[in-house]
């Protein structure tokens, strides 16, 4: 009895840590397919710039050799066009670059005190003339000085990607609202700032995924406006690096809002 009692224990044991490895196998199955998804959101990506890249210069290969003057036109925009992809591409992979560094703790923040206002102002200035264009009006709410801790040019980039995507998705004659303030969160001084769009919206199931790398709602419409997807994944990457909090709020055809919550300990 003891020795078949002894086999049927031992069974037990190798059957549950047989179990036992197999659900420690998960989190490293899922991080591959992760993995893989990347890969292949990346070679998808560039073979569509790519594939244009390659009939516009045969195209244009043609017409040399034809000589035709009456197309110069034509050409001039098979031109204008690739050097838009050229650009498209070049800003992916200078997102893609930030990201895999950012993977790899290759990236430190350059942490330094100064009166961001100044800097909001001017990054709104820059927009000025493409909300125009759309009828949009910009509207920032922030104190005349505002001393913030941080990396300065991360804010920068943090800002230019919200304020971007706000304009890109509202509708022309709508309304954006930036608003930078300094709150006490938890007994601590937090910086605060609030990006308020009356634009398209996104659902409550697009929203949880929003902040993925290459996710867009719309792959179709976002990649004519110029987007990868890339932009929200650098910001929460910038907000997570400053041990601060991104957050959005929306409703499908009302507008979104972006609140970002970074907390300013080493201020004295
Ligand atoms: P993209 O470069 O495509 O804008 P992002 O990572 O910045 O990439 O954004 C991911 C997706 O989230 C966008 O493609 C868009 O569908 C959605 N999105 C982001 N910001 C907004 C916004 N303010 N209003 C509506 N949709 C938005």
């Amino acid at each position: 009895l003891l020795v078949s009692l002894a086999v049927l224990f031992s069974g037990i044991a190798i059957f549950i840590s047989y179990l036992m490895s197999k659900r420690s196998m998960i989190p490293i199955k899922r991080a591959y397919t992760k993995q893989n998804q990347f890969t292949a959101d990346v070679s998808h990506e560039l073979r569509t710039p790519l594939s244009v890249l390659l009939s516009s210069i045969d195209v244009l290969e043609m017409e040399v050799e034809s000589g035709s003057e009456e197309r110069d036109d034509y050409s001039r925009k098979l031109i204008s066009n690739m050097r838009d992809e050229v650009k498209r591409m070049t800003k992916m992979v200078g997102d893609l670059l930030t990201l895999a560094r950012s993977d790899s703790n290759q990236i430190e923040l350059m942490r330094e005190t100064f009166d961001f206002c100044p800097h909001v102002q001017k990054i709104i200035q820059s927009f000025k003339p493409l909300a125009e264009e759309k009828g949009i009006k910009l509207h920032i709410h922030a104190p005349q000085t505002l001393i913030v801790n941080g990396d300065l040019e991360r804010l920068k980039q943090l800002l230019y990607i919200l304020l971007d995507n706000a304009i890109k998705y509202t509708t022309d004659g709508g309304e954006v609202n930036i608003t930078i303030s300094m709150k006490d969160w938890d007994h601590h001084p937090t910086l605060n700032i609030q990006v308020q769009d009356t634009g398209i919206g996104i659902s409550q199931e697009d929203q949880k995924n929003i902040f993925d790398r290459f996710y867009r709602v719309d792959k179709a419409r976002t990649r004519q406006m110029g987007g990868h997807g890339l932009g929200l994944a650098i910001a929460k990457w910038i907000v997570e690096a400053h041990k601060g909090s991104i957050q959005v709020s929306s409703k499908l055809g009302e507008g979104s809002t972006f609140t970002i919550k970074i907390p300013q300990s080493s201020i004295k």
